[in-house]
């Protein structure tokens, strides 16, 4: 059996592993490159492997850097199932369909440049045809349920606790090649314990392989019980200098997190009523309608507060969701103060960019990052402090407060990923991937600290023998 690391080896985007068993082979997420533009592109063009030769996809979850490629992995010729929970499989419906359409409008956008000066058209990754394509070889199946997905081998899916419909995936194989029973789990992206909305991450008690990721192999986040606190503070400040609160949020998980925060603090009257939250972002709205079909999912607290107020379930009735462009473009022109929650969550495209394009140089305004930014993307750049950043190719001052808040990161923090692997039983070999060097190497160094010392760390298309 042998495992190699196609993306998120060495970094954090484009999570695909490979994983080649009893003359069989299986995709584990297939996730898009994000971060420098020119060296991504290249990378979500083009696979280092054969499209046609893969036989089973399984997907841990919906964020894009996990699940972004799959359309065009159908395009290049993948015709097998992708089996993952069916709140992945609901979410991807809006999350791939939006993604392609962000594709066509900047090809679009690029052609009529080139168009002019004469040269060559450039193409989507994949079309919004190729994804309802991609759409039908999903198949959902529940949480805790182990499934036949190639001679030898089931796959179960266990709550991550990192966005809903999130899953490790726990393989158990009978390789041919040595009459061995082998099991592997992958963490996909390993939640924590306590965020709204989301049960806590299952844990799996038992496995020969461990393939985790280490985001914050090196970082502890705040508690997450300082949040309210820190978010009002923040909300009130701005709303007393007349200024707008920007949000930039991941469309799924973020932004649904964000607003049953504020939902309480409405609640308990401690910021102003009348307050406007708009949602500029139409994936936003499509993915909190998927949110409302998956109850089950919940947890124990969402799912009454759900039962009981199925009307406006997290307050997600008080938002302001714009539908078109038209709608928001009229927010740059009004003065009133407000909170915006817009995508993309690492600020590199779509309407945030236009937000803060004319937001950023005001020092009334706010702008709250509440998200994994990667390096290279603009949110990282305003997480660094930088003065002066590009913005659609022209520099913007930044004069607007800064603020962040990572309590609410979805990731597991060094302390819960550890916590997590130690009560891994029978581990032969971990695998640390979904991390820059510095936090791979630092949660290496932790993991040895605690016993575990067979621990690589994957180089892209490296191949390890199981
Ligand atoms: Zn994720």
């Amino acid at each position: 059996m042998k495992l190699t690391s196609h993306g998120a080896a060495g970094g954090v985007t484009g999570s695909k592993h490979l994983l080649e068993v009893n003359g069989k082979r299986i995709l584990l997420d297939c996730g898009m490159f994000q971060g420098r533009r020119k060296e991504a592109k290249e990378l979500n063009h083009k696979f280092p492997f054969d499209p046609k030769s893969i036989d089973v996809v399984v997907l841990s979850h919906a964020h894009i850097d996990h699940s972004g490629s799959l359309p065009r992995l159908v395009k290049l010729g993948y015709d097998g199932p992708i089996f993952t929970t069916f709140a992945t499989r609901d979410f991807c419906n809006y999350m791939l369909l939006d993604s392609a359409y962000i594709q066509e409008r900047e090809a679009e956008y690029i052609n009529k440049k080139k168009l002019k000066k004469g040269e060559p058209m450039v193409e989507p990754e994949y079309t919004q045809e190729d994804v309802i394509e991609a759409l039908h070889q999903f198949h959902g199946i529940g949480y805790k349920r182990a499934y036949h997905i190639a001679p030898g081998v089931k796959v179960t899916l266990y709550e991550a606790g990192h966005i809903l419909g999130s899953a490790v995936v726990y393989l158990e194989i009978d390789d041919e090649e040595d009459g061995q029973h082998k099991t592997i789990l992958f963490s996909g992206d390993l939640g924590r314990r306590g965020l709204p909305i989301l049960k806590n991450p299952y844990q799996v008690e038992k496995a020969d392989y461990y393939i985790t990721e280490c985001t914050y192999g090196n970082r502890f986040h705040e508690a997450i019980t300082d949040v309210d606190n820190k978010v009002a503070d923040i909300v009130n400040r701005t709303v007393q200098k007349g200024g707008k609160l920007i949000i930039p949020a991941f469309s799924l998980g973020r932004t649904q997190e964000i607003v049953y925060t504020l939902h309480h603090l409405f609640a308990k009257n401690r910021i102003p009523h009348d307050l406007p939250i708009i949602v500029d972002s139409p994936l936003s709205g499509n993915v909190t309608e998927v949110f409302k079909a998956h109850v089950m999912d919940f947890d124990e607290e969402a799912r009454n507060e759900f039962l009981r107020n199925q009307e406006n379930p997290f307050g997600f009735g008080r938002l302001h969701y714009t539908r078109n462009v038209e709608e928001s473009k009229a927010l740059n022109n009004s003065r009133v103060p407000m909170i915006i929650i817009s995508a993309s969550g690492m600020c590199e495209h779509g309407r945030i960019l236009h937000h803060l394009r004319n937001n950023l140089d005001d020092p009334k305004n706010g702008v709250l990052i509440v998200g994994y930014m990667a390096q290279h993307t603009l949110g990282r750049k305003l997480v660094e402090g930088q003065k002066e950043v590009n913005i659609f190719g022209e520099p913007h001052q930044v004069r607007a407060e800064i603020n962040i808040i990572d309590a609410f990161s979805a990731h597991a923090d060094r302390s819960d990923l550890l916590d997590y692997a130690v009560k891994i039983k029978g581990l032969k070999k971990v695998f640390l991937v979904h991390g820059e060097e510095e936090q791979a190497l630092s949660f290496k160094e932790s993991l040895a600290e605690n016993g575990i010392t067979n621990v690589e760390i994957p180089q892209p298309q490296q191949t390890f023998t199981l």
